[in-house]
């Protein structure tokens, strides 16, 4: 770290971090990312992506080292470490390091993500990518004729199972209680599609696998407390999203999930301060949103830097 003042600093190295790092040194911001892990963040985890347009097929590892090594062709610096607070200022703000370095900055962008909730059961983290899966859109593909078991009652839960339709012979839902919480809307249709079969008062307690991968769930009844296996090929989880809001100063508007409320350029309430990717409140969640975020922000950040810096703050759009 040459130098202690930035004009952005991006927290996080996903796909959004990435993107706003890319767009932001082609606009000549002085910029640093900061991620704690390696570059890429969940897009790691997927086995493989098949609708990042221009890829037609790609593992995650694969597309997160092409984002990494596209923003430093840019000479984007990378510092690997962790955040322990952002402390927004008027004309500055502060990001302190762990080690209680203080760096400052007169933008920052928040791209932390979030994860899957999880179940935790046996089987779930030893075949994920294995069938075990909590993205439909990302994973569905691998299942088309075939049988899978989507888990939970929410909008999510929902809609990922009426996609699965689409491709799978057969959708199981296991809701935990005798009613969805999923809309209405979304409850009809899941009525209407006859490939869906809901399985009420049930729980996921065990996945178990073969040398192909996923091939069963074990499943209790948590009103007469009977077990029993079912074979199925995938199982799908969505049971909530936990944002990673923990780098949020107080003050930002979030809504009641904790996800942060931004405006169209994706500032937040506070000045300067942005947030992109799967922390912001959106409609929905994939690897193209999150690099459309990213460059959003950074236009958006350098304007407010040209501003900040008494430039004419003309419109960046066309960089
Ligand atoms: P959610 O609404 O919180 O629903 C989570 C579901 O998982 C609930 O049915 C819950 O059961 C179940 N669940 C939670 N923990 C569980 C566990 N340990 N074991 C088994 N089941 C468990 O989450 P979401 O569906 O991801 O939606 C999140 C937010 O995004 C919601 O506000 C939703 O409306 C919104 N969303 C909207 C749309 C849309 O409008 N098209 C699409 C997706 C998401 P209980 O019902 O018993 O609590």
């Amino acid at each position: 770290m040459a130098d202690e003042s930035y004009d952005l600093i991006i927290i996080g190295a996903g796909p959004g971090g990435l993107a706003a790092g890319i767009y932001a040194m082609r606009a000549a911001l002085k910029t640093l990312v900061i991620e704690k892990g390696i570059p890429g963040g969940q897009v790691n985890l997927t086995d493989e992506v098949e609708n990042y347009p221009g890829f037609e097929r790609i593992s995650g590892a694969e597309l997160s080292m092409r984002f990494a090594e596209h923003a430093k062709s840019y000479g984007l610096e990378i510092l690997n470490r962790e955040v322990k607070t952002i402390k927004p200022g008027m004309d500055q703000h502060l990001v302190c390091l762990d080690d209680g370095t203080e760096l400052r900055a007169l933008t920052v962008i928040l791209a932390t993500g979030g994860n899957p909730r999880r179940l935790n059961i046996p089987g779930e983290n030893d075949y994920y990518g294995k069938g075990v899966s909590y993205c439909a859109t990302c994973d569905g593909f691998f299942f088309r004729n075939k049988t899978v078991l989507v888990v939970g009652g929410g909008d999510s839960a929902a809609e990922e199972a009426l996609y699965l339709a689409k491709l799978a012979d057969k959708v199981y839902i296991a809701h935990r209680r005798d009613a969805l919480r999923a809309s209405m809307i979304l409850q009809q249709r899941i009525k209407d599609e006859c490939k869906i079969e809901v399985l009420w008062n049930t729980i996921a307690t065990e996945i178990k696998a073969g040398s192909e991968g996923v091939n069963a769930v074990t499943l209790k009844d948590v009103v007469t407390g009977q077990s029993r296996d079912m074979a199925v090929d995938g199982v799908f989880i969505f049971i909530g999203f936990t944002p990673n809001n923990q780098l949020v100063p107080a003050g930002v508007k979030c809504n009641a999930d904790g996800f942060v409320l931004t405006d169209e350029k994706c500032e937040t309430n506070i000045p300067g301060l942005f947030v992109i990717g799967d922390l912001r409140q959106k409609y929905s969640r994939q690897i193209i949103l999150s690099a459309a975020d990213g460059c959003t922000a950074a236009l958006a950040a350098a304007y407010h830097v040209e501003a900040k810096k008494g430039k004419s703050g003309k419109d960046v759009c066309q960089l």
